[in-house]
């Protein structure tokens, strides 16, 4: 499917049935796989044979989907997870452990930041926070001898700053490291990061990909492209003997475009067990087939909705890469010239109580901690998702005190523009 827009690779990608097989992905809900002898089952476990022996590790449903999103993205492997959390975890802890240091923007998802700056931590991996705004040689000077990976979001969730990934790539492979890009947000429709320099993707797919509120899952995609044998010494988990698998080095025996993604199966979903379970990686596949269908209606909402909000006098500031007046609207227009995402963030006049105010007189908008589904939703992160973090630590991660994030859904801009107004009104 690989030569396929993305439109048809999100209908069709991932499974093409033979004759007299289901049109519609089968669901193989079965934790286990039967085989005629013991030796066929020994070749699964020591990585000599590929095939499926126990769903936590593979699933033949959950690998149908992870090759979607695999061309998608137009990377040459993937995995499904069973969150967005274990997706970053993966993609990070994959590379980087105890001893390492990894160079991170600030402007990130709540939940990544706790991951990184608290838990990992206490695995003994370190991060070092640059702003997503910084200059290269900021970016240079946060790096150690002992760095393994850089890591952003295309657009942050909810600082909706946008990564110049270019120049963070950059950066990262002067350095001899891959950069992770999160690419929850935009999607594989608005943005591929590998086409910019970017190595490793992942997704909160419980976001636009399954589009709904229905699934939490996750993704990790590999361009194939790192050459982790040419890093060697940085990366000794992919270019020495894994004494658990009958000493395999992954860089050698699956190559560039396999070495990741085998190693996070082998290792990590058999040791973390974070597995997607069939049904919803067949919930997940029916969001995919209309994904560009509904980004485009998303943006088309948002962009409405920012340009309303914008002009309304109890509005202090919006924030959304579609508004030329945006600080990201450059860098949007570069990475994504078909639109960005259907979450707006935007400040009312009179702060924090205004803005519950206006919540809770909304009525088609729901207060959720949750984004980018069909129902237009809304949220005030200071008070919730960043409750954590303290006032310097919010305003480095681009969440003023102030700030409503308002994710638009695919109701008509219409009604949620006067949804919206009367609730103003109210603030
Ligand atoms: C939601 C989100 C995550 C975490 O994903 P879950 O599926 O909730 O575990 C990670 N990154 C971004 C950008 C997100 O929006």
């Amino acid at each position: 499917m690989s030569d396929y827009r993305i439109e048809t690779k999100c209908v069709q990608s991932g499974y093409t049935p033979g004759n007299g097989e289901p049109r519609q992905i089968p669901i193989i809900q079965s934790t286990t796989f039967k085989y005629a002898t013991g030796e066929d089952m020994g070749k699964l476990f020591d990585l000599e044979a590929s095939g499926y022996f126990y769903s936590r590790l593979q699933n033949p449903t959950c690998d149908m989907v992870a090759a979607k999103i695999c061309d998608m993205e137009g990377g040459s492997a993937a995995m499904l997870t069973a969150s967005g959390q274990a997706a970053n975890f993966f993609a990070v802890f994959n590379i980087a452990s105890s001893g390492d240091h990894v160079v991170s923007s600030s402007s990130i998802y709540g939940g990544t930041y706790n991951l990184f700056s608290v838990t990992m931590k206490k695995m003994g991996v370190e991060f070092t926070f640059v702003s997503p705004d910084c200059t290269e040689e900021e970016l240079n000077a946060a790096f150690r001898p002992n760095t393994k990976a850089v890591f952003g979001e295309t657009i942050a969730n909810p600082a909706l700053t946008v990564l110049d990934i270019e120049k963070f790539a950059n950066a990262a492979h002067a350095h001899g490291v891959p950069l992770i890009v999160d690419n929850t947000f935009a999607t594989p429709v608005n943005c591929r990061p590998f086409e910019w320099g970017a190595d490793i993707v992942t997704h909160s797919t419980t976001k636009y990909m399954d589009g709904h509120g229905a699934t939490l899952g996750g993704c990790v995609v590999d361009a194939g492209k790192f050459d982790w044998m040419a890093h060697a010494d940085k990366f000794p988990g992919l270019c020495t003997p894994d004494d658990s698998y009958h000493g395999i080095t992954y860089a050698e025996k699956f190559g560039l475009g396999g070495a990741f993604i085998t190693k996070a199966t082998a290792q990590l979903m058999r040791d973390f067990g974070s597995m997607a379970s069939p049904m919803s990686a067949y919930m997940l596949n029916l969001g995919l087939e209309s994904l560009h269908v509904r980004m485009a209606r998303h943006c088309e909402n948002a962009q409405a909705i920012a340009e309303f909000l914008e002009k309304h006098d109890k509005v202090a500031w919006v924030n959304y890469a579609g508004l030329p007046s945006s600080p990201y609207h450059k860098v949007a227009m570069k990475y994504m010239p078909h639109g960005t995402c259907g979450v707006v963030g935007f400040g009312i006049k009179g702060g924090r109580d205004a803005a519950s105010r206006f919540m809770a007189a909304l009525k088609l908008a729901a207060i959720e901690t949750h984004v980018a589904d069909a129902r237009t939703c809304c949220l005030h992160p200071a008070s919730t998702t960043h409750r954590q973090m303290n006032d310097e630590e919010l305003i480095a991660a681009g969440v003023p005190g102030d700030l409503v994030r308002l994710s638009c859904g695919l109701e008509s801009k219409e009604d949620l523009i006067a949804d919206i107004a009367q609730a103003l009104e109210k603030a």
